[in-house]
């Protein structure tokens, strides 16, 4: 039986089947456009943000990529060309130190294994551990392309990182430098501004006296200059000390030398404006090598940089009698040193913001190193001309003033990384002349020669380029850039000569690049907004200008963005609105709770609170509901499919059957002929199926019913009307608001109203057997059964449509239990291979929608509710059928009489007295449309209430004696806060009026 669901739902049971599906299947696969194919429709295409290949799935990639996948299906059913592009980066330090520990366990290390065995070791730790994230990501059925997964370090990314590189570097746009960096001992490479994390600490301030010398070589004098440093070690690579040149105690000073003890080196006193006179003595020492704003000074004032530390922050040979020493070590003994030599002023104790890395939480050294730049400025201005003139959009909004702050105060690109791990720098050194050969743009071999002196003695940059530099490339990259734009399209850049023709970049199709760059939309948390969003920008809208447009027109701006939306999401806290952290150990691991809810519930909990600029507060509770939400959708679809089977016993043909295609002329009349025999009554039903249209936009888009009870019309025009505000909501990113009607569509309409009045109509009766109408009359009993019958069969109809409808409309957010009851919707036999490539409900205008109908079915609606209230409140028993009275205005009695059925069944009434006025005594409530009340004679156990009436009173004596008792009491009342004062006050003044109301009710009791 293709109805026969399991009783229970169980998501584990049904997911694991369906995510293997959906990847067997390829059903998300975008294939490159065939050459010269026209482009219908709009496309929707969208990055994943490339997870590290060392990741696991944490919360906020699930938020992350339940938004990407709720657009994506919605999209993908709306009609479009989607897109989703995974793949995964090849995490430059993340990925080394992982295989580094494991080097270290096997008692070996990179540096013995060789640069070459040490990368095809890191390769091999890919191949095993690597993308374990994308094996969960495919247990969560997110619904990307995998046949174009990438990896940053492929062989095809890599062209592309090569030729940026080369060809920003002709563009004289790459520049090398000594450079204040920030350092990681630890990982032993420069690391961003942006990859470095303060932390606040408790430290000190040593303040050190160096000594003024006399003029020309005269020995110390008497006078000292007192500086104060955090770092007293950093001192050994001391050039100068700067006072503010109008501070006046020091314009004496002004052009002076000092003795730098312990090194015995003599160093200027400088003047510059940037020297704050309120801060500690006013002059500061200055070391260029080891501090960003000393090295600003240094260039400035054209001083030495002496680099004291070696790549372990270790002193070097330039720290004199400390060399040798960790940076640590030597700080104490310098102090020690300092304090011996009566040269320690003073210490203090000072919060201090400590600069550690990211990735290991060594602290960071500012060091002196040669690195790698880009200078960025010209395509900064690019960048931010794109999101000025509105051709990239932010959301929220507010994040467009953000990226456009940080990008007016951007500073060159430090894109050099001392590691082994990455995309090695293609450039070359030549031992001879010193100087660099870089190679032509558009080529692909190494040079073999420098171009300069032309001596064969060059060896490759040992760095490898920040991670960055490659995942900010990957919107042009994975379309085939740079290989499509050899020849006519080629960017003009100062050649230097013919490159090897073997070595060219070779010509790819563009299929790709047209029909999918610009991307759509970008989502992606704030965190990387800086390194990867703005990066990918600048070098989106620096590259992709050269690639001419489809018709061979030039490229502009707007259509060289690598996106045109970016949503930034929020973050995802856990249920006390804390930040999850390791170190609070309130960090949620997405997977434990899928296994225990299922992915739908966890989604749809996620997507239930995910709004523009709100953080989630992620609460299991809330996902326990989602859970029960599923299962009342899979008790529906359990409900649905037992009446569907009974109208088959009773020979119904399928209803699903008659929409998955339209029937043939001769198919119809062969129905028609069969129906000969069939008494008139169980005939009307079939034919009415047959008369129901059958064309895809009926089957795809929604029901049409061709049912005149209010229900059934009231059901379509909210599902037309649901629709066009999920529509609305998910064009706005409000996630929430778009779950939450579905939720509430499916719930609190379909299942609470809907469902509960079509039950009125689905009696297929006791079996018949047909064959005998041929030859005699139906009785007048089993022609009741027949029209019985006919009037479920017409009720099936709009139920079933609408139910595949919702699922559809559901898909986006629950995708599995969706796909699960969808395809038993369509008997095992659905008109397309997953629900994700049918039609997302759109509020269409159709005959059917009549929006009078909501406000005539909330009414009934009201009726039935006051009605139970006053049950309640009557003390009615839950089985008892009761008659009511409602006075109601003329104009809406013959939408009573014609529904009192409904109301009838959903409010256990046994008869609706329309009446002019109601009747004395009866309990009532009263509406601005109505009066209702219910007409009820309340048979009552005399003793158990008289018991029940002498218990409260014996309670509430006892509960007012003890307010009283407090109250009185001149201590408490003066020493209680007021509130609870107050609060006694107004218990003893309710008890005493609930005590009277008891004490009347029990007088008002008949004796026994
Ligand atoms: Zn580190
Ligand atoms: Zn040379």
């Amino acid at each position: 039986m293709p109805h026969d669901l399991p009783k229970a739902y169980d998501p584990t049971a049904i997911e694991d089947h369906w995510a293997a599906y959906w990847v067997r299947e390829k059903l998300f696969v975008q294939p490159t456009p065939a050459a010269g194919e026209r482009l219908d429709g709009k496309s929707f295409v969208i990055l994943l943000p490339p997870p590290n290949v060392t990741g696991r799935l944490h919360m906020g990639h699930m938020l992350n990529q339940t938004e990407m996948d709720i657009l994506t299906r919605w999209r993908r059913m709306s009609g479009d060309r989607a897109l989703w592009l995974p793949g995964t980066d090849h995490a430059g330090i993340a990925t080394q130190m992982m295989v580094e520990r494991q080097l270290a366990a096997e008692g070996t290390s990179r540096q013995q294994l060789g640069r070459e065995a040490f990368e095809a070791r890191v390769w091999e730790w890919k191949c095993h551990y690597g993308g374990a994230i994308l094996e969960q990501m495919k247990r969560l059925g997110v619904s990307v392309d995998w046949s174009r997964e990438y990896f940053t370090m492929d062989e095809r990314l890599s062209v592309a990182v090569r030729e940026a590189f080369v060809r920003l570097y002709h563009q004289g746009l790459i520049y090398r430098g000594a450079y204040i960096v920030n350092w990681c001992p630890r990982c032993q490479t420069a690391i961003s501004d942006l990859e470095v994390e303060h932390v606040e600490q408790k430290g000190h301030l040593w303040e050190i006296r160096y000594p003024i010398l006399r003029p020309a070589g005269g020995g110390p004098s008497e006078e000292f200059i007192t500086v104060a440093t955090t770092r007293p070690e950093t001192m050994l690579g001391d050039t100068a000390v700067a006072v503010h040149p109008d501070d006046e105690r020091y314009k004496h000073l002004h052009g002076k030398k000092l003795r730098l003890p312990l090194m015995n080196r003599e160093i200027p006193v400088i003047t510059d404006e940037w020297v704050s006179r309120e801060f500690g003595t006013g002059a500061v020492k200055v070391t260029p090598a080891h501090d960003p704003n000393d090295f600003a000074l240094g260039e400035r004032h054209h001083l030495p940089k002496i680099n004291v530390m070696d790549e372990t922050a270790h002193i070097n040979a330039e720290g004199g009698a400390y060399a040798g020493l960790d940076r640590f070590a030597a700080r104490k003994r310098i102090v020690h040193d300092l304090e011996a030599q009566g040269l320690l002023a003073g210490v203090k104790d000072h919060i201090n913001n400590v600069g550690h890395c990211d990735r290991c939480k060594t602290v960071v050294e500012p060091r002196l190193s040669m690195q790698w730049f880009v200078k960025i400025q010209p395509l900064a201005d690019r960048a931010i001309e794109a999101v000025e003139k509105g051709y990239i959009r932010f959301t929220p909004e507010n994040y467009k003033k953000i990226y456009l702050n940080w990008m007016a105060n951007i500073y060159d690109w430090c894109i050099s990384r001392q590691l082994w791990w990455g995309h090695r720098i293609p450039a070359w050194h030549c031992a001879v002349c010193g100087r660099i050969t870089v190679p032509e743009p558009g080529t692909t071999g190494d040079p073999r020669e420098c171009e300069h002196c032309g001596s064969g003695e060059i060896t490759q940059e040992t760095d490898v380029l920040d991670t960055w530099f490659s995942s900010g490339l990957l919107p042009v990259s994975v379309f085939g850039w740079p290989r499509i734009i050899t020849g006519a399209g080629a960017p003009s850049y100062p050649s230097r000569g013919e490159a090897r023709a073997e070595d060219r970049v070779g010509s790819e199709d563009r299929a790709d690049f047209d029909a999918f760059y610009p991307t759509t939309l970008l989502v992606t948390g704030f965190d990387i907004l800086f390194f990867w969003v703005a990066r990918m920008i600048m070098l989106g809208c620096w590259f992709a200008p050269d690639i001419k447009m489809p018709d061979g027109s030039d490229r502009l701006l707007a259509e060289a963005v690598p996106f045109r939306e970016v949503y930034i999401h929020a973050l995802v806290r856990d249920a006390n609105r804390e930040k999850m952290s390791k170190t609070k150990g309130n960090v949620l691991d997405p997977i434990e709770i899928v296994s225990k809810y299922g992915t739908d519930a966890v989604r749809f909990t996620l997507a239930s609170m995910a709004s523009p600029g709100t953080d989630i507060a992620f609460n299991v509770a809330r996902t326990e509901g989602y859970r029960a939400f599923a299962n009342k959708i899979w008790n529906a679809a359990r409900f649905i499919f037992m009446n569907v089977d009974k109208a088959a016993e009773a020979g119904i043909p399928s209803i699903m059957d008659r929409f998955r295609r339209p029937y043939s002329s001769e198919e119809i009349s062969a129905i028609r002929s069969s129906l000969k025999d069939i008494p008139q009554r169980a005939a009307e039903g079939i034919k009415r199926l047959l008369e129901l249209p059958s064309d895809s936009k009926g089957l795809f888009g929604l029901p049409l019913i061709g049912s005149e009870a209010i229900e059934d019309r009231w059901i379509v025009t909210l599902l037309y009307r649901t629709a066009g505000e999920v529509n609305k909501a998910l064009e706005e990113y409000r996630f929430d608001a778009a779950a939450n009607t579905v939720y509430q569509f499916f719930w609190g309409s379909f299942c609470d109203w809907y469902l509960e009045i079509a039950k009125l109509r689905l009696d297929f009766g006791p079996a018949l057997n047909m064959q005998e109408f041929s030859h005699r009359e139906p009785t007048e009993e089993e022609d009741k059964i027949l029209e019985r019958r006919s009037i479920a069969c017409r009720s099936l109809v709009p139920l079933l449509l609408v139910f595949e409808s919702s699922l559809r409309m559901l898909s986006p957010f629950m995708p599995f239990i969706s796909e699960e009851l969808w395809h038993a919707v369509w008997e095992g036999n659905p008109p397309r291979k997953s629900i994700a490539l049918a039609i997302f409900p759109k509020p269409y205008q159709i005959s059917e929608a009549v929006p009078e109908v909501i406000e005539q079915m909330a009414l009934l609606q009201s009726v039935i509710t006051e009605v139970r209230a006053l049950r309640k409140e009557s003390g009615v028993e839950e089985k008892a059928e009761i008659s009511i009275e409602l006075k109601i205005g003329a104009d809406s009695r013959s939408l009573i009489e014609e529904n009192r059925d409904i109301i009838e069944r959903l409010a256990r009434v046994s008869e609706v007295r329309l009446v002019d006025q109601i009747s004395a005594g009866l309990p009532r409530h009263h509406t601005p449309a109505f009066d209702v009340a219910v007409v009820y004679e309340r048979t009552i156990d005399v003793a158990a209430e008289r018991e029940r009436h002498t218990k409260d009173i014996a309670k509430y004596e006892k509960q007012l004696a003890s307010g009283e008792r407090d109250l009185a009491n001149p201590s408490f009342v003066a020493s209680a806060p007021a509130h609870v004062v107050e609060g006694r006050k107004k218990m003893v003044a309710e008890t005493r009026v609930l005590l009277e109301k008891a004490r009347a009710a029990l007088r008002a009791l008949p004796p026994e």
